[in-house]
């Protein structure tokens, strides 16, 4: 459907600079409340894509996996509330563990384990789904079923490979020549 389409964009990224790149650009569209989750197995970019998504609200604090913390904060344009879910076993856990802060209208909240929460999940967010692991490539789907949340899926670069500084010197000249 045309309407399911628009709520989605997929990208390839061939290592984690492209990866915190990407997470980065998406963050321009970051506003107070939203909800980032992130879903994909043990390496699969995650924590990758949270360090770049910190950096583009300007957080220079270095971003680490909160680990046995369930939530860390960080302070950037506005505040990145961290949370990873590995460690615990369903949602009911995860409710429990305080992942609920009335702070968090104030800031956005990017989990990683989101399946953990499962219909926990309110329909307002953004899902990010990585696939790949070791040094393969990772494909990247961007989702959501809030039309909101398609603010997001408009600062997707085009092809996030053209990243490479060489390519970006040569780009003037292709849009020179019309293209
Ligand atoms: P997760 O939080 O999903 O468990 P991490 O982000 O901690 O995963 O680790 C991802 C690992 O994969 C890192 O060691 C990173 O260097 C590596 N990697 C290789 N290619 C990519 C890529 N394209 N995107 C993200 N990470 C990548
Ligand atoms: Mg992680």
């Amino acid at each position: 459907m045309i309407e399911a389409d628009r709520l989605e964009r997929v990208v390839e990224t061939r290592d984690p600079t492209q990866t915190r790149a990407l997470a980065a650009a998406l963050a321009a569209a970051a506003r107070p409340g939203d909800l980032i989750c992130l879903f994909g197995d043990l390496g699969a970019g995650k924590t990758q894509f949270a360090k770049g998504f910190g950096a583009g609200l300007g957080i220079t604090d270095t971003i680490v996996s909160p680990g046995f913390v369930l939530m860390a904060e960080y302070r950037g344009r506005l505040p990145l509330f961290h949370v990873d879910l590995y460690r615990l076993a369903d949602a009911t856990e995860a409710l429990a563990g305080g992942l609920i802060d009335e702070r968090q209208a104030e800031g956005v909240t990017i989990v990683e384990w989101a399946e953990r929460l499962a219909e926990a999940l309110p329909a307002e967010r953004l899902d990010v789904l990585i696939d790949g692991d070791g040094d393969d490539p990772r494909r990247i789907r961007l989702r959501t079923d809030d039309a909101d949340y398609a603010r997001y899926l408009g600062r997707v670069p085009v092809p996030v490979e053209r990243a490479d500084p060489r390519a970006i010197q040569a780009a003037p000249a292709r849009a020179g020549a019309g293209g």
